[in-house]
Formats: C-alpha cells, structure tokens, sequence
C-alpha cells in the first residue's frame, strides 16, 4: 500500500515543487474552505480603475486575456502560481476546438498543431457489464501546456499585463469599481482596481459553491502494454469511462484513458462524491490509490511523465447555483460549474463560452453595464436532467452486499444509450442530447432495471424527486416539443 508521504514523493519526483504546492493548496482548500477574507476599502464613486478586467486565475479561463484584449480592453491577469503553467491534459471533440479559432485565440494551423493524438472510437465499460463505443466524444488530445503557452504569448502581445504569484485574498465592490488585494510569493500586498473581475479561479473560489465534486488524479503515462486485451491500450481508442471494481471505500471508482503522443497514455482515475464529503488531502489519498490500483486497469512498466490532478465542481441544479459576491463579478470556468454535472468536461463546456460569454462582457465593458451582466457563461437546458444522476453516483449504496449495483445501473443506462444510435450517445456526452431523448433514455432504463426507482428516492428524498422532475419539465417547454 503506498502511503500518503510516498504519493507525495513520486508527484513532486515528476512534478517538481510547484505542481505539488498546487495540489496541496486544493487538497487544503477543500478542508478549511477558501475564503476572501483580506478585504481592501471598496472604490469611491467615479474612482479610476486600473483595469477594464481583472481575469483572476491564469489555468484554462486563461483563455479569455487574448480574446477580451482583442475587444481593445485593458485587462491584467492575476494568478497564484505561473499563468499557463498548466496540470491538465484536455480531451475534446474535433467541432469543438474550432471555437478556439471562431474567437480569434488560435489559428486554425495552431488549433491542427495542438492535436496530440486522435482516436478513431472511445468506449464505456462498467465492470462484468459490455463494451460500448461511441464516436466523435473526446477523441482528439490537446497538448494542453502548449496551448496556454501560445494563449499566454498572444494575450502579452496584445498588451495584457500577466502577474504571476500573485495570489488574491480579497476585494470590495464599489459603484464603479472594483478593489482587489493581491499577495505575493513573498508576502508582499498589492491593491488593483478594475471595472471588472472575473473569477477563473476554479474549485479554488470561494463563489465555486456548486453541491458535487470530481476529484480526479493521474497523469500521462509510458510504458502501458498495447494491444485490445482489456489491460492493455489501444492507441486508436479513447476509453472514456471504465471501472474495474464495485463500491470501494464508499466510492465508485472510475478510469479514463486517452491515447496522447506517440508511446503515451493520458489516464485518470477520479469518483464522484458531493462536495461536502470530500475534505482535506483527497488528491494525496486518490494518487496513493492510483499508484496502488492501476494494476487493475492496465499492465505494463509504468513510468509516470506529468501528473494532472484537481477537483472539478459539479452543479446538480437541485440547489442553489453558484453566485458571484458582488455585480462588479463575474464566474467562469469551475467556479460558475455550468459544465455538465454528469461528464464534467469544463474544457468543452469553456470552449462553448469563449466566444459568447466574450462578447458579452466586451458590449457591456462598452456601453459601461458591466455591473448588470449577471452570469455569463453557458448552461443547457439538459443538466437539469443529468445532475440529479450525478447525485446518485455520488451517494452509492454503503452496503457491501451492494458494491456491484451502481455498475449494473450503469451497464443498462449505457446499453440503452448505445441501443438509441450512435448520435444520440454521442450527443448526451457531448451535452448536446435534446430534453425529448434524455427523458426516452431515463424511461428505457428504468423498464430495464425498475430497482432503480427506490434508489432515486433514498438518494434525492421526495423533495429533490419533485426538484428533479420540475426542472425536467421546465428545460422540456424551454428547449421546445
Ligand atoms: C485531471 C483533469 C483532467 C481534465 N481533463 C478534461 C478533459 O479532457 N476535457 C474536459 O472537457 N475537461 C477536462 N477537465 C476539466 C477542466 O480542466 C476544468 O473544467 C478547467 O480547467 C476549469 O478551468 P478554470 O479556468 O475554471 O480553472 P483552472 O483551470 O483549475 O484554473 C484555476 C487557476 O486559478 C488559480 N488560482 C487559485 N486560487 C487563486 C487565487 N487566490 N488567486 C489567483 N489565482 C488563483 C490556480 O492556480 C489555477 O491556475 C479536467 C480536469 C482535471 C482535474
């Protein structure tokens, strides 16, 4: 069993100080909740701003410096540790990287040259359950460092100002500003002010309040034996959900692997829980569980290149959604958790809002309504019907007589998926399933595994049931017959 001390060891071996200052950072965070607690005074009336936009965290949302400074914005990065400096690889399909370059951030060159890998299908596998392939769906693997460092590059040129070790710990609207306290790597306290700040701060916000969480480890691996036996890796295919075991130690455990460069695999071993429950040193506990379990997913003489690790936040709408503290912000990324509660692929759901979610705060920053923008990234109508099954697999049954149940809920939720065709399995992952086929999928699935009904119940109580089918009803009558 690797303990907590030698899962340490090995990321820092591979990952050097800062990568693990991050996941410790997460994992502390998650124990003591952040907090912005080191407020400024707030900016009197007619107050010069610094900035237009503050972008506070520089991982993926990094993406919006190039974008909202080619609106001709003034606008400053501030990041705790090096903007662009990345812990993440980042599956998508191939329609949605052209939003990269639809919002000027790439070109389309750029965009082809970011391609690491490419594979012809993916697949689900619950265990003792089937096999089921789906195209179109995370099948292109984007070198995730060299994107932010190009993005990074081309927000500099376009004259935004990159802080890096600039950690913010507090702020106060006024009525035409906003004041930000940063503090640096040493100690050292800075004041900005900016008409806008938008909080990329990920799990790490204090607004990032959404009710699930995914905390996910891994990295880019070498060495994993190859061939189409279920423990070796096929670089032609994605494996996009798999599990190798029932309930353990509570969790369902769940493995992706994602073909990348030549002679690498991209594989993660995550669970879903709810956010409450998960606390202080997770990441640490799941990588010992990695280093330990891995055997089971695949074999080979593994050497670990690049750990990627964090928490992403899930919105099961059946609470209230996460909200910025004052009109002076704006949430992106996992902090506002628009993302699908059920897939959790911010990166997708990012690239659906970098143009969009652009032009919004670019016209209000314009016309000076920056302070009535509300939320600005985008939500679909279908993640009122998928959060609540993230619910449950969240909370599985405790019992080991049930270790095997969630599996075999999900074996028939997949094979009726497969069974609809295709584009609709494609399209429920992609989030882009319309209301009409999620409700023909639930009804299918529960006609094959009616023991769900109870499940549903221990797990959301009349009231979340009641939740659950209203807003199914609502994204039915918005999203149309
Ligand atoms: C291991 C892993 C793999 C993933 N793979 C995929 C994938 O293949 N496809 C997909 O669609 N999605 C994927 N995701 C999800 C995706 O990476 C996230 O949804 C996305 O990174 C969220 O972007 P963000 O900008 O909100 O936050 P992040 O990218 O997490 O960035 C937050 C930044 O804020 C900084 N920060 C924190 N606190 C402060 C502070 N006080 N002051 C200043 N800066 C601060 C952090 O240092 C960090 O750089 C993956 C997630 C993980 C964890």
């Amino acid at each position: 069993m690797t303990t907590l001390d030698e899962a340490r060891a090995r990321v820092r071996a591979c990952a050097g100080d800062e990568l693990l200052d991050r996941l410790e950072y997460l994992d502390g965070g998650r124990s003591t909740g952040p907090r912005d607690d080191d407020s400024p005074a707030a900016p009197d009336r007619g107050a010069h701003a610094d900035y237009d936009v503050a972008l506070v965290g520089g991982g993926l949302s990094l993406l919006y410096a190039p974008a909202l400074a080619a609106k001709g914005l003034r606008v400053a990065v501030f990041e705790r540790g090096t903007a662009g400096a990345t812990h993440r690889e980042w599956n998508a399909s191939g329609a949605e990287l052209q939003a990269l370059v639809r919002a000027g951030v790439l070109t389309d060159d750029e965009r082809a040259g970011l391609v690491l890998a490419r594979y012809r299908a993916g697949f689900c596998r619950w265990h003792n359950g089937g096999t089921y392939p789906v195209a179109n769906v995370l099948d292109h693997a984007v070198d995730a460092g060299a994107l932010l460092a190009i993005v990074r590059a081309r927000a500099v040129a376009a004259g935004v100002s990159v802080f890096d070790h600039h950690a913010l710990v507090g702020h106060a609207a006024g009525p035409d500003a906003i004041a930000m306290k940063l503090r640096t790597r040493d100690g050292v306290t800075k004041n900005v002010s900016a008409r806008l700040m938008i909080d990329a701060r990920g799990a790490a916000s204090p607004s990032a309040t959404a009710d699930l969480v995914c905390p996910t480890v891994g990295g880019v691996l070498e060495g994993l034996a190859v061939g189409s036996a279920p423990d070796e890796i096929d670089p032609a295919v994605g494996e996009i959900l798999v599990t190798t075991e029932g309930i353990e130690a509570g969790r369902q455990h769940i493995w992706e692997g994602f073909p990348a460069r030549a002679g690498e695999t991209t594989v993660y071993l995550f669970y879903y829980d709810r956010a409450g429950a998960v606390g202080d040193g997770s990441l640490l506990r799941l990588y010992a569980r990695f280093f330990d379990t891995l055997p089971r997913y695949k074999r080979g003489d593994v050497r670990l290149v690049r750990p990627t690790f964090g928490y992403i936040t899930g919105w099961s709408r059946l609470s209230p959604a996460p909200r910025a503290p004052s009109a002076r912000v704006v949430l992106v990324g996992d902090a506002a958790a628009r993302h699908s509660p059920l897939t959790y692929c911010g990166f997708g759901a990012t690239l659906r809002s970098l143009g969009p979610a652009t032009e919004r705060i670019a016209q209000a920053l314009h016309e000076r309504t920056e302070a009535k923008l509300g939320p600005i990234v985008h939500d679909t109508a279908l993640h009122a019907g998928t959060g609540a099954l993230a619910h449950m697999i969240a909370s599985p049954p405790q019992s080991p007589a049930r270790a095997g149940e969630l599996n075999t809920l999900l074996d028939a939720a997949f094979s009726t998926l497969h069974a609809m065709g295709d584009a609709s399995f494609g399209a429920l992952l992609r989030d882009e399933m319309p209301v009409r086929d999620f409700v023909q999928f639930l009804r299918v699935t529960s006609a094959k595994h009616p023991r769900v009904y109870p499940e549903v119940f221990r797990v959301l109580g009349a009231m979340g049931v009641s939740r659950w089918g209203a807003g199914i009803a609502r994204a039915w009558l918005g999203a149309g017959p």
